[in-house]
Formats: C-alpha cells, sequence, structure tokens
C-alpha cells in the first residue's frame, strides 16, 4: 500500500469517525467517503472513480457539478439570496410561470422538499373537503410519499410507520393499478386519491394507462381531488415532464388528462434543494393568505438555479437523451435477464428510471456493483434502481451495463 493510499484510508476513516460520533443514525449508509464529482462521475477520498447511477436519489437531473448550476448559484448568490415570502421576486415569479407552462393552467406553491410539497397536497385537499366533511385521501399500497408523520401515514408500506404510532387519521391504502379496489374503497369522508406514475421506492412500478383514465374519470365522477405524486418520476426522468404525460402518450384520451395537484422536488433543483406543488387554476383559490407557507419556500437562489436546469434542459434536449438511454439500458438488460433469468425476474421503468428486479437479494449485489465502480440505489428488497443523470452520455450508459452484466453474471454462477 503507498503513502497515498494509506493516507486517503486514515481521511475515510476520519470522516466515518465524525459521522458515527456526532449524526443521528437514521441512515444505513454504504462503503465510499465522496470528495468530488463532475457529470456522471463521482471520486471518494483515495482518488477511486464511481460512475454515478444513484444521482442522489432521482435529484441529480444534470449530474454533479454542472457549469449552468454552477453559475446560477454563484451568480444568484452574490445577488440576492433569501428574502422570505413577505416579498415579491422575479425568479419565483418566473418560476411558477414555467411550470405552469410545463404542466397546465394553474398556479404554484413553493417548498423545499417532496415530503412538503406532499403535505401541501393533503391540506389542500383537506381545504377541499371541508365545507363537506370529507378529509380522506387514498393512495396505493407499495407507495412512498415522504417522511413526515402525514408523509408515513399516506405511505402504502408498513414499515415506515412502525413505532411512529398513532397514525395520522385520514389515508386508506389500496391496490396499486386496480381501478375497482379504489372505486370500492371510497366512502363518504373520501375527498382524494393521491398516486405515483411510477413507484420509485415501491420497486419501480408503471401506472397502467387505462388505471390513470379511469382513475381521472373515477375522481371526476366522485368530486375527488386527483393528486400526483411527481417527486420521484417527474422532471423529465421519464422522458417527459411528469410521467404521465409519457405513460400515456399515443392513448386515446391521453392528452386530456391532468391530475388536480401534482407535488415535484428532487430533480427540479439538481442537488439545490427546491419542492413545489401545482395546483389547477379551478382549485387555486382553495389556499389563500395565511393558510399555508414555508420560511425558505421559492427563494431567489433555488429559483434561479431551477430555472437554470429547465434551461439547460430543454435547450440541450435532454428529454430524448433521457429517452433514448433508457430505451438502449432496458434493452440490454432485457437482453441480460434473458441470459441470466435465475437471477434478474425483470426490468422496468422509462428513460432514466430503471429497476432490475432479482431473484435475489438486492442489497450484496448493490454492493458489488459499488465495488465494481458503479453506484446504484435499491428499491425495496429484491430491486437495484438506476438513475442515471439525464445528459448521461452512451459510453457511460455502455460501461453501467458492463458492470452489471460482469456483477449480476457473477451471481448467477455462484448460484
Ligand atoms: N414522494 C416520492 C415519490 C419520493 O420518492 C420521495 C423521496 O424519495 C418523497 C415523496 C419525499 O421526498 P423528500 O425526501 O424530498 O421529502
Amino acid at each position: 500500500m503507498s503513502n497515498g493510499d494509506l493516507a486517503a484510508g486514515e481521511t475515510a476513516r476520519r470522516i466515518v469517525g465524525l459521522h458515527e460520533a456526532y449524526v443521528l443514525g437514521t441512515y444505513r449508509r454504504m462503503g465510499p467517503v465522496l470528495v468530488e464529482g463532475r457529470g456522471t462521475e463521482v471520486w471518494d477520498t483515495g482518488g477511486r472513480r464511481y460512475l454515478d447511477f444513484g444521482g442522489g436519489i432521482a435529484v441529480n437531473a444534470l449530474g454533479h457539478a454542472h457549469p449552468a448550476v454552477v453559475a446560477a448559484i454563484r451568480e444568484q448568490a452574490g445577488r440576492l439570496m433569501h428574502i422570505s415570502n413577505l416579498y415579491y421576486s422575479e425568479p419565483q415569479g418566473l418560476l411558477a410561470k414555467r411550470l405552469v407552462g410545463l404542466v397546465g393552467a394553474g398556479k404554484v406553491f413553493f417548498c423545499n422538499s417532496g415530503a412538503e410539497a406532499n403535505e401541501a397536497q393533503f391540506k389542500l385537499a383537506r381545504r377541499f373537503g371541508s365545507a363537506t366533511g370529507r378529509f380522506e385521501i387514498l393512495t396505493c399500497l407499495n407507495s412512498f410519499h415522504g417522511r413526515t408523520l402525514a408523509g408515513i401515514a399516506a405511505t402504502g408500506q408498513e414499515r415506515f410507520r412502525e413505532g411512529f404510532g398513532p397514525v395520522t387519521p385520514g389515508f386508506r391504502h389500496v391496490p396499486f393499478n386496480d381501478l375497482g379496489a379504489i372505486e370500492r374503497a371510497i366512502g363518504p369522508e373520501t375527498v382524494g386519491v393521491l398516486v405515483e406514475g411510477i413507484q420509485g421506492e415501491g420497486g419501480i412500478h408503471l401506472a397502467s394507462s387505462d388505471f390513470l383514465l379511469g382513475l381521472r374519470r373515477l375522481c371526476d365522477d366522485r368530486g375527488l381531488l386527483l393528486l400526483w405524486d411527481g417527486v420521484q418520476c417527474g422532471m423529465f426522468r421519464s422522458g417527459r415532464f411528469q410521467s404521465y404525460q409519457r405513460l400515456l402518450e399515443g392513448v386515446a384520451g391521453g392528452d386530456a388528462f391532468l391530475p388536480d395537484a401534482i407535488a415535484m422536488a428532487k430533480g427540479l433543483g439538481a442537488g439545490f434543494p427546491i419542492g413545489a406543488m401545482w395546483v389547477a387554476e379551478r382549485h387555486a383559490g382553495l389556499l389563500g393568505p395565511g393558510s399555508h407557507g414555508c420560511t425558505f419556500g421559492g427563494s431567489p437562489l433555488a429559483c434561479a438555479v431551477a430555472l437554470a436546469v429547465l434551461d439547460t434542459v430543454e435547450k440541450e434536449r435532454l428529454m430524448d437523451n433521457a429517452r433514448r438511454q433508457g430505451e438502449r439500458a432496458t434493452a440490454a438488460l432485457r437482453e441480460l435477464a434473458s441470459r441470466h433469468p435465475a437471477v434478474v425476474a425483470e426490468v422496468r421503468g422509462l428513460g432514466c428510471i430503471i429497476g432490475i428486479e432479482l431473484r435475489v437479494e438486492a442489497a450484496p449485489r448493490i454492493e458489488a456493483l459499488m465495488a465494481a465502480g458503479l453506484l446504484t440505489v435499491p428499491s425495496g428488497k429484491h430491486v437495484i434502481r438506476l438513475l442515471a443523470p439525464l445528459d448521461v452520455s452512451d459510453g457511460e450508459m455502455d460501461e453501467a451495463i458492463g458492470i452489471l452484466g460482469a456483477v449480476l453474471g457473477r451471481a448467477a454462477k455462484e448460484g
């Protein structure tokens, strides 16, 4: 071992030690201590390079240290960073206009995270139902909607609620992609239905077009709000701005589909924290002055960064790249699955959100991928999730598929 390796090992141990001593242990962290990133690549304390297909869990839409993001932060931070929502700022107004242009007529509330964006949807729904005594929101089994008390109540996975009772009332869970189950579950107190277009934490499951169109009809017929969680699968990750636009492409009636509200976060700031809730025009009056707020929400800095991200994605047509890379990756991974059917059960996804469902536990394979230089994240117990940046190159995608082939091939040999 060289002196450099020894020093790098010492640095990594010191940093891990700081975490163990002082950071609350709510996360199960993985090996490397990362110090620098550029595009799809990151480096650890020892100078070891990794391809980052974890993307900060669907956040780093433009990879690391993208010049447009860095420039926007520098420029806006030097001018006006934060003013609170007592005052007006141009970046917030411009970003709201931009999001309305991407979705449809409506208005936008700004916050900092996905959980907060969903909380805003919950409050919108409760306001909507308050005159008629309705407050209950139906969500899907296997869904994930954030870690706040209402977020874990909304999330369709029991393990996130364990030990945090009493559970916030007003949420009930029904099977995903099962319109009949939703129809049967609607009660006198039901006010809305919340869905993800692609379940990100629940194993990368895609909503069917029949389910989505049926849900819109059902919500209209029964006077319910259709709430959309686009936190993970939104922001062009699927190849369109919101995943319903991609999932309903070419489907009769698909163009007219529009939720009543949409939660956004993660890729909106491509690493700079920002969340948002878009609300359809007809419901935009529900939350008036004093009804909701967020100190940091929609700061000039966060909004300037999000505008730079949108400019870059649109100028460089990165939604097309995400779509093309997704098609290349899923084709290659399905071929890999056909070679190793004992290990790979299925490959699902759209654009730069792809799940490889294994017949074995994902965690040891994710460790092996990391050791081979590829960072990925689990989605549930059996799925390896790939969340490459929207600007991932052909060469980087090929390299990642090569590493996946080698690691999963080895897993197949080991039986
Ligand atoms: N909704 C979905 C679909 C998510 O995937 C997440 C986070 O993974 C959240 C909400 C919560 O977002 P945040 O961690 O920014 O609060």
